[in-house]
C-alpha cells in the first residue's frame, strides 16, 4: 500500500525538517546508493545497532561487492564474514536471496515491491526501506524504532508484537509517511527512534514531534510501547568438547538448518556424563573444566561447560578411526549436529569458516592458554 500523507502534513514537515539538520547522511550505505548495498545494510541492522553493522558492512561489500559475488560465494565464506554479528538465519537468508536473484532476475535486484518481499529474509518493513532508500518509492517502514516511535506519538496500547497492534501501527506509518522525499523521511524516523525517542529516558525536548506527541504530552512514554508479556526463558546445558591437538582444535560443522545453522562448532553434548563415557573408550581420564558461562538466544539460555583435553600423539594416529567417529558417538544426547564436515581447525592461521560467538570466545581463550 501507498503512503497518504504530504511532506507538508506536520509530522512529515516536522520530521523532514530535523533530517535537514540532524539526519543521517554519511553512513557507507548512504554513499554511492544501491539497492544491493541498501539491502545488505538494512538485514545487518535487523537487531544491530549501527555502530556494530559498520566495519561488517564495509568487510562485506568489499568482498562480495555486487550481488553475483555473493551469491557465488560459498555459505561457509558467508558465515564467516558474518561472524560475531548474530542471528544467523540472516546471512543464510542473504545468500539464499542473492541466489534467487542471480537465478531469476539475472544478477539485477528486483525494483517491484512484491519481487523484492517475496525475497528469502525481506519483510514488508525491509523490502518498503529498499525501495524508498534507493528509488525514494512512497513506501513505509516500520522496525523497532518506527514502531517507539509512533507508539508513543500516537499513544497506541499493547505490545507491537500482536498482529492486531501491528496491523495498527503501519495503518499509522502509512498515513505519515509522505508521498516525496520519502528516503529522507524514513531515515529520519529511523534516527529518530534509535538516537532521540530511545527505549530507556527519551530525549523529548530534542524531538521534532514533541509538540504533539501523547506520550510526551502526559508524560507517559515508559507505557509505550506496551511491553511484551514476560515469559521467562528456559535454561539448558550444553558440554562443549574442546580437543587440542599440537595447538589444533577439532571442529565439526552443525546442520545447516537451526540453531547456529552451518556454523562450526566443537563437539556438543547435553550432558557431562556421555561426555565423559566418550573419553573414557578412548583411554582418556585426565580433562579440565573451563569455567561455565551463559550465552541467551531468543527464546533459550544456553549453559556452556567447556571440557578441555589436550591428546597425545597416539591419539592423533588414531584419528581417523576414534575422532572421526566422534559425531556418532553419544549421538542421542547431543542436539543438531551433522559432522558433515569435521577436522583440526588451526586457530593461528584460521580458515574462512563461520563460527559461533561462544566457539569464537573459547577459540580465544584456547589461543592465549596454549600459544602465551
Ligand atoms: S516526544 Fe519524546 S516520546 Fe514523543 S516521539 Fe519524541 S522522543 Fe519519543
Amino acid at each position: 500500500m501507498l503512503a497518504q500523507s504530504s511532506v507538508d502534513a506536520p509530522f512529515a514537515h516536522s520530521v523532514l525538517q530535523w533530517y535537514e539538520k540532524f539526519g543521517r547522511k554519511n553512513l557507507p550505505w548512504q554513499q554511492n546508493k544501491t539497492l544491493y548495498g541498501v539491502w545488505l545494510s538494512e538485514v545487518m541492522l535487523q537487531q544491530t545497532q549501527v555502530t556494530t553493522v559498520i566495519p561488517y558492512f564495509e568487510r562485506f561489500i568489499k568482498t562480495f561487492p555486487n550481488v553475483t559475488a555473493l551469491a557465488n560465494a560459498s555459505q561457509d565464506e558467508v558465515l564467516h564474514l558474518w561472524t560475531g554479528l548474530g542471528y544467523y538465519a540472516r546471512a543464510r537468508n542473504l545468500h539464499k536471496a542473492a541466489q534467487t536473484i542471480r537465478d531469476k532476475y539475472q544478477g539485477e535486484f528486483p525494483t517491484q515491491f512484491e519481487q523484492v518481499w517475496a525475497l528469502t529474509g525481506v519483510g514488508r518493513s525491509t523490502a518498503g526501506a529498499i525501495l524508498s532508500s534507493v528509488q525514494n518509492q512512497p513506501y513505509p517502514i516500520l522496525d523497532g524504532n518506527v514502531k517507539r516511535v509512533l507508539s508513543r506519538y500516537f499513544a497506541v496500547d499493547g505490545w507491537s508484537g500482536e498482529k492486531k497492534v501491528e496491523n495498527q501501527l503501519w495503518k499509522l506509518s502509512e498515513q505519515v509517511t509522505p508521498t516525496t522525499k520519502v528516503a529522507e523521511f524514513n531515515q529520519a524516523m529511523m534516527d529518530i527512534g534509535s538516537a532521540i525517542c530511545t527505549r530507556t529516558k527519551p530525549k523529548c525536548d530534542l524531538c521534532p514531534l514533541s509538540n504533539d506527541c501523547l506520550a510526551n504530552k502526559f508524560e507517559k512514554w515508559t507505557e509505550f510501547p506496551g511491553k511484551k508479556p514476560k515469559k521467562s526463558l528456559p535454561e539448558k546445558q550444553s558440554y562443549f568438547l574442546i580437543l587440542s591437538y599440537q595447538g589444533k582444535v577439532w571442529l565439526e560443522q552443525r546442520e545447516s538448518k537451526g540453531l547456529w545453522g552451518g556454523l562450526y562448532c566443537f563437539p556438543q553434548f547435553d550432558d557431562k556424563q556421555t561426555l565423559l563415557n566418550f573419553l573414557k573408550e578412548q583411554g582418556i581420564t585426565e580433562y579440565q573444566e573451563w569455567v561455565t558461562f551463559r550465552h541467551t538466544f531468543s527464546h533459550f539460555h544456553l549453559d556452556i561447560h567447556p571440557i578441555y583435553v589436550e591428546v597425545d600423539r597416539k591419539s592423533e594416529e588414531s584419528d581417523r578411526s576414534d575422532w572421526k567417529k566422534l559425531s556418532e558417538k553419544g549421538k542421542e544426547s547431543r542436539s543438531g549436529l551433522l559432522s558433515a564436515v569435521k577436522y583440526w581447525y588451526d586457530p593461528t592461521s584460521p580458515e574462512q569458516i563461520g563460527l559461533a560467538q561462544p566457539v569464537k570466545n573459547l577459540l580465544t581463550q584456547f589461543v592465549r592458554n596454549y600459544y602465551g
